[in-house]
């Protein structure tokens, strides 16, 4: 496979918690392992037991994170729940630029909109979409990583997130799983203009 045109833009997935987009987004990082990195945004949120620092985020304490709000250091941040802050550094978009390759964004809602408006025809903004709310509780509670309370908080942001799918360039429902990750990677083939 090969890239005929400039790497350097921006595959943006947002979605409701649980709705399948972190597999969509490693499926295609080793799909197009050469063409995609994985951008590791900054939360002040504590790691989860499996989770490494540099890898899944740049884990920062709230005194840091809000540190490098106050020196424009972020292309975007939000407080995405109380107390937690999430951002996408913009060293970390220069870094995989230099290396010649696209960004791929694994972020909320909100942050993927913000991006999209400030990269325009350069990002790819994909909305995935869960088959219902019903399932998107099923499938947080099979995680089990919540507390209930938490799990709450999650549910009733998805509630709020489903109402921004029609700002995205793209609407991907992820029902059959396996469906999805094809339609992810035609996505990705196209919009980077890769070819065989
Ligand atoms: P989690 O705590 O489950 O890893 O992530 C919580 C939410 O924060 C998810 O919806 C995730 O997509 C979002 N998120 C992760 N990184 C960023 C980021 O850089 N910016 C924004 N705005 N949201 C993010």
């Amino acid at each position: 496979m090969q890239a005929t045109a400039d790497l350097r833009k921006l595959l943006i997935f947002s979605a409701p918690s649980g709705a399948g987009k972190t597999t969509i987004v490693r499926h295609l990082l080793n799909t197009f392992p050469d063409f995609i990195e994985f951008s590791v945004s900054a939360t002040s949120r504590a790691p989860r037991p499996t989770e490494q620092n540099g890898r899944d985020y740049y884990f920062l304490t709230k005194d840091e994170f809000l540190q490098k709000i106050h020196r424009g250091e972020f292309v975007e941040w939000e407080e995405v729940y109380k107390g937690a802050y999430y951002g996408t550094l913009r060293s970390e978009i220069d870094r995989i630029f230099q290396k010649g390759k696209a960004v791929i964004f694994d972020i909320d809602v909100v942050g993927g909109l913000n991006l999209k408006n400030q990269y325009g025809a350069n990002a790819l903004a994909v909305f995935v979409k869960p088959p219902s709310l019903e399932v998107l509780k099923e499938r947080l509670q099979q995680r089990n990583t919540e507390t209930p309370e938490k799990l709450q908080q999650r549910l009733s942001k998805a509630e709020k997130e489903m109402q921004y799918a029609s700002l995205f360039d793209v609407c991907l429902e992820n029902t059959d799983l396996h469906f999805a990750l094809k339609k992810a990677e035609q996505l990705v083939k196209s919009f980077l203009h890769l070819s065989e």
